[in-house]
């Protein structure tokens, strides 16, 4: 097979191209043409005598993953991508321009097993880890694409990115690379349903990446009945690890809290959460349901805006984000399940 170089790091570029018996240098001309040029093929890489491209084509490849669909149709300007893996497996990707902002949602693991019950992904289970390489790959395609910048970063596609942690980490260090894609770190979120042990590793490691956790609801037996992770993850060691992480970086953690329907959208759950909120630093965005699962629904617009007024006065950020694509069935897992009716 192919070495796929897209996710290699500087060092990992210079290292390979030692191995092909080049000079180091090499390696990071091959880095600057991947990640600050975009190239999208060997033969794009001019600096590079035209012996070396030859041998990369024949031995290497840039990226491999295969669009298979792009969905245009969301009158918000959002563009919802669904690859397949070299093996057949399928993930998805969405675009999405709020000037001056583009960001990209990105997939960390096809499919995933933490099973939310609200959650289409979670009808996948989890197919596998996708590698640096892979997690990276989307933004260069999508990129080159578009053609243009993105500006910000948000895993918040298919999968539990602290549940395949060092690729995760590698593809967002390689994207905010200053002498590469130059995504800035604070522009870039990584959402987790809340893993408190990989909370506190990631406090500790110092990454300068924001921090999003998935709450949903701000009772323990609630929480485990819409996400049975909470079980292994109780409420009260998952606050612990969050504030550990707020005082430890020093840096403000997001709650996120999707709204569903006559489940957890009460006065009561305004309080609690509004309580839960105030008792560390901390933003929280509210996000009305994206119905895909049958069971549950969206609030109206009326009771989003009330709930939001019950959290009042909150001196953390508060937003409402409707989820921009949902005319394009972009909640995440949405296209991939389609998909999977007939492969794989
Ligand atoms: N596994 C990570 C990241 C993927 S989900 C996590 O749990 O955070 C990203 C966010 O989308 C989570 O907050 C999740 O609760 C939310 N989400 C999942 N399905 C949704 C849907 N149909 N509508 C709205 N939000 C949804």
């Amino acid at each position: 097979m192919k070495e796929n170089l897209v996710g290699l790091t500087l060092a990992q570029c210079a290292h390979y191209a030692e191995g092909i018996g080049e000079k180091k240098y090499r390696g990071r001309q091959i880095y600057k043409w991947i990640y600050e040029k975009h190239a999208a093929a060997f033969a794009e890489m001019t600096d590079l005598p035209a012996a070396l491209r030859e041998k990369l084509e024949q031995t290497a490849e840039l990226g491999n993953l295969t669009l298979v669909e792009k969905d245009e149709r969301s009158p918000s300007g959002s563009v919802k991508y669904l690859f397949r893996l070299h093996d057949g497996y399928h993930i998805e990707s969405v675009f999405i321009p709020d000037s001056p902002r583009r960001t990209l949602c990105i997939s960390s693991q096809a499919g995933c097993a933490v099973n939310c019950r609200f959650c289409a992904t979670a009808r996948l289970g989890l197919k596998r880890n996708l590698t640096a390489g892979e997690i990276v790959d989307q933004v260069l395609r999508i990129m080159r694409d578009v053609n243009d910048q993105i500006t910000n970063i948000v895993f918040m596609g298919m999968g539990e990115p602290f549940l395949n942690y060092d690729p995760v980490i590698q593809a967002a260090n390689i994207l905010s690379d200053d002498n590469g894609l130059a995504i800035g770190a604070r522009r870039m979120v990584i959402s987790t349903c809340g893993l408190s042990d990989q909370i506190r590793r990631y406090a500790d490691e110092g990454h300068k990446f924001r921090l999003a956790v998935s709450l949903n609801s701000p009772f323990q037996e609630e929480r485990e009945r819409i996400m049975p992770i909470a079980r292994k993850w109780p409420l009260d060691s998952l606050l612990d690890a969050i504030h550990y992480y707020a005082i430890k970086s020093r840096k403000i953690p997001t709650f996120e809290y999707v709204l569903l329907a006559g489940i957890n959208d009460t006065r009561i759950h305004a309080e609690a959460l509004k309580k839960l909120v105030k008792s560390m630093p901390s933003k929280l965005n509210l996000i009305p349901y994206n119905p895909t699962v049958a069971q549950f629904s969206r609030p109206t617009e009326e009771r989003v805006n009330e709930f939001a007024q019950w959290l009042l006065p909150l001196n953390a950020g508060l937003s409402v984000r409707w989820s921009k694509g949902y005319e394009v069935n972009a909640a995440c897992g949405q296209l991939a399940g389609k998909q999977s009716e007939w492969i794989r």
